[in-house]
């Protein structure tokens, strides 16, 4: 991606209501436009973040047997009336609208029920199970506050999977093989070190559920550990009964503010019995599908490896979700030349600064605030030794490295 071509433009100062770090910088740094509270655009350099992020969790979820769908985002009422939850007393953040031939639609928040309804028409025996759908899909979310930048939306992007069972033990067995996948997905984001699984409330049949909470400061929520962090809760689940139940002692835990970028639950039947999801088991006799549900917010992961990492000069991205390796800076007439013929063979890796008209001070800049993992200057005075000087992000460290040996890292 060239510099001078895109549309995308960095901006001196974020806009005054962007009050989180996440926001204020993708927003100056061109990742994000906002159409006001909580929607945002996702522009060239912000949707291809977005889409290494979706490329991970697709990698780890079809490595556990998954299978990807688009569901659509307008919802019948009429499978949301049989688990009673297209009351606005029962969920409090719909979206509705109406139709101009007359009824009503939804915009999904979630997409347990047309899911469960959708596999009517594909399971009837036992032979049809077990089955794991996911997909990538944007949610609407009539939430009460969204000022947190792109961490909490009125409509934002999810990954959802629903898994379906005859049993429970299977249910359990896949449940631990999900865990595993985010664990392996929370570190391939850069996220490991800080994220943490922990005992969250289950409902009725479940006792617990457990979400994945990144250690942020501005997080929403409010997280309890012990000291080595083999024992993470979360504040709903602070009870005599919980600390009995994980043999911790209140006062052995540590509180501290964490953002949720993922939650895993046994529903057992909660939306299956209600709106018939059934099989037929060896014995022909109707059973009712166990089923979980596993959720990733795509965009919140986003905004919080941005706010996470974020210095006093910009955005310091991990280089897996990285929108690109490589910032490539050109100073001077030769050094533009040599930019070009480097460009011309990685230019998948690159976004390539090529505006002539711009000084190398606001190109480093540039280059700091958008926080990619290298960069790399080529100037005349790097040509004179043939070579380029690479500088790492995160740590501020320069080399400079032969021309030839640039991409052998
Ligand atoms: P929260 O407690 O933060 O409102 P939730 O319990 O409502 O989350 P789910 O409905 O289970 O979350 O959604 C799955 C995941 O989607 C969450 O773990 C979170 O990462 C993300 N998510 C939920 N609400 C939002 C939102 N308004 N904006 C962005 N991401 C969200
Ligand atoms: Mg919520």
């Amino acid at each position: 991606m060239r510099m001078s071509h895109t549309f995308t433009k960095t901006l001196r100062n974020a806009p005054k209501d962007e009050t989180a770090k996440n926001g204020a910088y993708l927003t100056r740094a061109g990742y994000v436009h906002k159409e006001m509270a909580g929607v945002y655009d996702y522009l060239p350099l912000g949707l291809r973040v977005i889409e290494k992020i979706k490329g991970i969790v697709r990698e780890e979820l079809n490595a556990i047997g998954c299978e990807e769908v688009l569901m659509s985002a307008l919802q019948n009422p009429e499978p949301w009336e049989k688990t009673g939850r297209f009351s606005d007393q029962e969920v409090d953040i719909w979206f509705k609208t109406e139709l101009s031939a007359g009824g009503e639609l939804g915009l999904a928040p979630t997409h347990e029920e047309p899911m469960v309804n959708m596999l009517k028409s594909y399971i009837s025996s036992y032979k049809d199970l077990p089955l794991y759908v996911y997909q990538f899909q944007t949610k609407f979310r009539n939430e009460l506050r969204a000022k947190s930048g792109i961490l909490r939306g009125r409509e934002f992007l999810m990954k959802d999977l629903y898994s379906f069972h005859t049993s429970e033990e299977d249910l359990d067995k896949f449940y631990a093989e999900v865990e595993k996948a985010y664990a392996r997905i929370y570190e391939r984001v850069g996220l490991g070190d800080d994220t943490y699984e922990t005992f969250a409330s289950g409902g009725i049949f479940s006792k617990y559920s457990h979400e994945y909470q990144t250690l942020l400061p501005v997080g929403e929520d409010t997280i309890y550990h012990n000291k080595d962090y083999s024992v993470v809760l979360n504040k709903e689940v602070l009870n005599d009964e919980t600390l009995a139940d994980l043999g911790v002692k209140r006062e052995d835990l540590l509180e501290e503010t964490a953002a949720e970028v993922g939650n895993i639950f046994k529903l057992k039947f909660k939306y299956s019995e209600p709106l018939g999801l059934k099989f037929s088991d060896e014995n022909n006799e109707q059973k009712t599908v166990y089923m979980g549900c596993y959720g990733i917010g795509i965009s919140r992961v986003m905004g919080v490896i941005a706010e996470k990492f974020a210095d006093d000069k910009g955005l310091v991205w991990p280089e897996a979700v990285a929108p690109f390796k490589y910032h490539l800076v050109a100073i001077g007439d030769s050094g533009t030349k040599k930019a070009e013929e480097i460009y011309a063979l990685h230019s998948d890796e690159i976004l390539f600064d090529d505006r002539g008209n711009v000084r190398p001070g606001e190109k480093f800049a540039d280059a700091e605030l958008i926080g990619l993992p290298y960069r790399i200057v080529i100037s005349d005075k790097t040509l004179a030794e043939d070579s380029a000087e690479i500088t790492v992000r995160a740590t501020g460290e320069s080399r400079l490295v032969a021309l030839d040996k640039i991409f052998n890292n």
